[in-house]
C-alpha cells in the first residue's frame, strides 16, 4: 500500500532528509587513499547522532546491519560492511549509502565517489548512473506513472553500454525505511502505479560496467558484480509535488 504523506509529515521527511543531504559534504573531503571504511562510518556516525537523530541503516535487517552507513567499494554493489582492515585505495570508487532516522520518519541517500585517479571508464559509469537519476527523476510528475522512471532510467545507462542491476530497487520512504511502491530500475514507460501530489520515494540507480549479474557474499550483506567489474549507486529521497519532484537529500540541486 503506498502512503500519501501530509504535509506535516513531509516536514518531518525533509528533516531528516537534511542530515543525510549534510552527511555527503561531510563525507567527501575524507574519501582518499589510506582511510578505513570504518573510519568513514564514524563520521557518519558522529554527523547523525549530533542532529538527535539515529542511524536508519544500523541494526537494520537480519542478520542486523553493524554500521550507519554500507560503503560498498569498485565490484560491491550496495551493502559494503565498514571494516577497520578495509582501506581506500587510489582509482577506487566507494559508494555510501546512508539514511538517518528523525521524529519518526526515515531518509535514503547514496553516492559514488571517486577516490584518488579512476580509470576513466569507471568515472563515466559514475557519471552516467547520477545523470540516470536525474533523468529519471524528471519523470516523477504527478500523473505519471513509477514505470515511466524505471524507463528512463534503463534507457539512458544502457545507451551508454552499462548494465542495470534487476534484483534491487527503489522504494517508498517514510515511517518505514523501506513502503511501497517499489521503484525498479528497468521496465516500461506508462506502466505501474500512478505518481501522486504526497508520495515520498527513494530513487536509486544501481549500474555495472559489466554484467548486471550479481552475487551475495559470505557475510549475507554485502552484494558484489558476479564478473568482478565496477558497479556505482545514486540514490535520493523525493517528494512529488503538484508542481513536480523535490529532491530532498540534495544540497546542490532540489529539482530535475
Ligand atoms: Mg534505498
Amino acid at each position: 500500500m503506498i502512503i500519501i504523506k501530509t504535509p506535516d509529515e513531509i516536514e518531518k521527511i525533509k528533516a531528516a532528509c537534511a542530515i543525510t543531504a549534510e552527511i555527503f559534504a561531510v563525507i567527501k573531503p575524507w574519501i582518499k587513499p589510506g582511510i578505513s571504511t570504518w573510519d568513514l562510518d564514524q563520521i557518519v556516525y558522529e554527523t547523525i547522532v549530533k542532529h538527535g537523530a539515529r542511524p536508519s541503516f544500523l541494526h537494520y535487517g537480519d542478520p542486523p546491519f553493524p554500521a550507519s552507513a554500507c560503503i560498498s567499494i569498485n565490484d560491491e554493489v550496495v551493502h559494503g560492511i565498514p571494516r577497520k582492515d578495509r582501506i581506500l585505495r587510489d582509482g577506487d570508487i566507494v559508494s555510501v549509502d546512508v539514511g538517518s532516522y528523525l521524529d519518526g520518519f526515515h531518509s535514503d541517500a547514496a553516492r559514488t565517489f571517486l577516490c584518488g585517479n579512476v580509470d576513466p571508464a569507471v568515472e563515466k559509469l559514475v557519471r552516467v548512473t547520477e545523470e540516470s537519476f536525474w533523468i529519471g527523476i524528471a519523470q516523477a510528475q504527478q500523473g505519471k506513472r513509477i514505470g515511466d522512471i524505471s524507463h528512463a532510467i534503463q534507457t539512458h545507462c544502457e545507451s551508454q553500454g552499462f548494465g542495470i542491476v534487476k534484483e534491487l530497487s527503489g522504494h517508498g520512504v517514510g515511517r518505514d525505511l523501506h513502503e511501497d511502491p517499489e521503484i525498479l530500475n528497468y521496465g516500461h514507460a506508462g506502466k505501474g502505479p500512478r505518481l501522486q501530489a504526497g508520495m515520498v520515494i527513494a530513487v536509486e540507480p544501481m549500474v555495472t560496467l559489466g554484467s548486471p549479474h550479481i552475487v551475495l557474499e559470505d557475510d549475507d550483506w554485502t552484494i558484489v558484480t558476479r564478473d568482478g567489474q565496477a558497479a556505482a549507486h545514486y540514490e535520493n529521497t523525493v517528494v512529488i509535488r503538484e508542481d513536480g519532484p523535490e529532491i530532498l537529500t540534495c544540497l546542490e540541486r532540489t529539482r530535475p
